[in-house]
């Protein structure tokens, strides 16, 4: 029972090491954020120790009774932050979930209509390299090539054609509002389900600052970890009417012993996701992707789509002739962390892809606000317009670390 450091001082230091990264570099990656102290707490207790195949009160192993709390009390709070019918809050992961909700839906070769990954889908809406894709009929939907948007008209005439089973709707790098309302009747004209993957915008769901698929979704799926600010996992929200299959689908069907650290996590992030602050929180997440958007574009840079309504934009580079690789990888070394994206119709592969994908809520959770966003457009278009010199890069990473000086993160972590 030593500590960590003195266990494994290989591992500790590398933790060491990307906490002060995470410290001291503008952390743009759509996806990520830092979980609060007390979520972290949570996640790494005893809990870990516990096996608990089943679910609450009906668990296939002695000893339950307090992680049967935390798995309530998860359930509670996210049925409650949502207003969904069901929740299940033990899938491991994203990717996860979504198997889970198919597998309790659909049967192999049944058809899905997701959204194409090049177009801003997930691997798990249908990839070909992806469980998705390999066991069920896939049906792409793509935004149009003039306003890089979907286009909901061609969404429905595609469903007509095919008669999906299921059409999943959601995305990892789509900057747009989803109109969850009409992807419900077009589903309803070809009968097929609605899961509405949430992954990305699931804390702007959560308090309206993007509308809320629960009234129009069969299923939802969600990570938990990205705008919702929780520890890495996800959970699936559905009607009452799929709650059997949906539980019988992540346990046993997909998944064993739930990871009952994690859920207490999850329940400590549902219920700071219920505070005004988190609310607050989440308006601005938008209003600094507005407001970073709006600079990049001033400074010249066309965004797919003109802009953002949510906590992402996506930079176009054709125009620049810079690949979304040299891109990230010089801003990296600038002190600024974003990654690499295909941007549709991309002529470039996706290692290499022509765009890069930013997001805001990570430098929000610092506490910065629009004229920090300014700021760190700025020194994107700095290094980006004077890409092949190495000392611009340098000097903006000395800039990106006074920024972050001035927005301490988790200032008592010691590891
Ligand atoms: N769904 C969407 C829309 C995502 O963006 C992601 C991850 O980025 C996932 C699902 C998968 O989550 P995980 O990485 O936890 O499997």
């Amino acid at each position: 029972m030593r500590p960590l450091s003195v266990e494994d001082p290989e591992i500790a230091a590398a933790i060491h090491a990307e906490l002060e990264r995470q410290r001291n570099t503008i952390i743009l990656i759509a996806s990520e954020n830092y979980a609060s102290r007390a979520v972290m707490e949570a996640q790494s207790c005893v809990m870990t120790n516990k096996y608990a195949e089943g679910y609450p009160g009906k668990r296939y192993y002695r000893g339950t009774a307090f992680v049967d709390v935390a798995e309530e009390l998860a359930r509670e709070r996210c049925q409650k932050l949502f207003g969904a019918e069901h929740v299940n809050v033990q899938p491991h992961s994203g990717t996860q979930a979504n198997m889970a909700a198919y597998f309790a839906v659909l049967k192999p070769g049944d058809t899905i209509m997701g959204m194409n990954l090049a177009h801003g889908g997930h691997l798990s809406h249908g990839s070909p390299v992806n469980f998705s894709g390999r066991m069920y009929n896939i049906v792409p939907y793509n935004v149009t090539r003039e306003k890089e948007m979907l286009d909901y008209a061609e969404m429905a005439e595609i469903a007509r054609k095919n008669k999906p089973q299921l059409i999943v709707v959601g995305a990892s790098s789509y900057p747009r509002i989803i109109d969850f309302k009409v992807v419900r009747e077009i589903a309803d004209e070809v009968g097929a389900l609605v899961m509405a993957d949430i992954a990305h915008i699931a804390g702007l769901c959560a308090v309206g600052a993007h509308p809320s698929p629960v009234p129009y979704s069969d299923i939802i799926t969600t990570t938990t970890h990205k705008t919702l600010r929780g520890p890495r996992g996800a959970v699936i929200m559905c009607k009452e009417e799929l709650a059997q299959a949906i539980d019988r689908s992540v346990f046993p069907g997909t998944q064993g012993g739930p990871f009952m650290q994690a859920i207490a996590a999850k329940a400590v992030a549902f219920k700071e996701a219920m505070t005004p602050e988190f609310r607050d929180y989440q308006f601005q997440i938008v209003r600094n992707a507005r407001a970073l958007a709006e600079r990049l574009t001033e400074n010249k840079f066309d965004l797919v789509s003109g802009g953002t309504d949510n906590h992402l934009m996506m930079v176009k580079l054709l125009k620049e002739g810079i690949t979304g690789k040299l891109a990230d990888e010089t801003l990296e070394r600038a002190g600024i962390t974003l990654n690499k994206n295909m941007i549709h119709f991309d002529p470039a592969t996706p290692f290499v892809t022509s765009g890069i994908r930013i997001g805001t809520p990570c430098v929000t959770t610092r506490g910065m606000k629009e004229q920090q966003m300014v700021e760190i457009a700025d020194m994107i278009s700095t290094v980006l317009h004077d890409i092949k010199n190495e000392e611009t890069a340098k000097a903006v990473r000395v800039q990106a670390k006074e920024l972050c000086d001035q927005f301490p993160l988790y200032p008592d972590l010691t590891c």
